[in-house]
């Protein structure tokens, strides 16, 4: 049976609970790698280099830009953020399915570099609860988080874009619907790994 792996994309407004979501459906998920982002954002409290992040600063993130060392990268809120290529390049050849979970500008590198690549929005259920949420957690200052909230406002206006949108109001319901759209997503025969699995069960006769 075929072996290429599926790249998702999963974009929400920081604060809109995609950490939750995904920790939750990779529980029950094999042969799935969570790529691990750079950033020259400091780190939270508890997180780790490696871990949630490489951790950066801002020469070693152009040294790395200058040796197309990132399969996408973008800028967000004052902070670099990007997808290092190799790792992703890899699993997807070895079968994993690859999950990035970016923001909007970077989703949009990756849907031109890979047509293929399904592309997963989560919405807040409104503007208010995004705001409610981000204070609640607290990690960082009110004009971040005021940052924080416009720039979720920008990126909601870009969910357009994206192959399926999702509300994370619910916290099962959410979960129900992203494990519903992988899916789905697994299963759509558009996408070229799909196509190769007719042509084996064809071939198969
Ligand atoms: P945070 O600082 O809250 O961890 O992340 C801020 C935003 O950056 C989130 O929307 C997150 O999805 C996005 N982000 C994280 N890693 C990457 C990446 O590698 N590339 C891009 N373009 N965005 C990223």
């Amino acid at each position: 049976m075929t072996n290429k792996g599926t790249l998702f994309v999963i974009s929400a407004p920081s604060g809109c609970g995609k950490g939750t979501i995904l920790s939750e459906v990779f529980k029950n998920y094999n042969n799935v790698f969570y790529s691990i982002s750079a950033t020259t954002r400091k780190p939270r409290e508890g997180e780790k280099h490696g871990v949630n992040y490489y951790f950066m600063s801002k020469d070693e993130f152009t040294e790395l830009i200058n040796r197309d060392g990132f399969l996408e990268y973008a800028e967000y809120c004052n902070n670099m953020y990007g997808t290092p290529r190799k790792e992703v390049e890899e699993k997807l050849e070895q079968g994993y399915d690859v999950i990035l979970e970016i923001e909007t500008l970077g989703a949009k590198q990756v849907k031109e570099k890979f047509p293929d690549a399904t592309l997963i929005f989560i919405l807040p259920p409104s503007v208010k609860e995004l705001r409610r949420r981000l204070c609640k957690r607290a990690t960082e200052d009110t004009d971040v988080i005021e940052a924080r909230l416009a720039k979720g406002v920008q990126e909601i206006k870009e969910a357009y874009h994206y192959d399926y949108i999702m509300v994370n109001d619910e916290l099962s319901d959410a979960i129900n619907d992203f494990t519903a759209i992988i899916h789905a997503a697994k299963l759509n025969g558009s996408k070229m790994t799909t196509k190769e699995l007719i042509e084996e069960v064809l071939e198969n006769a």
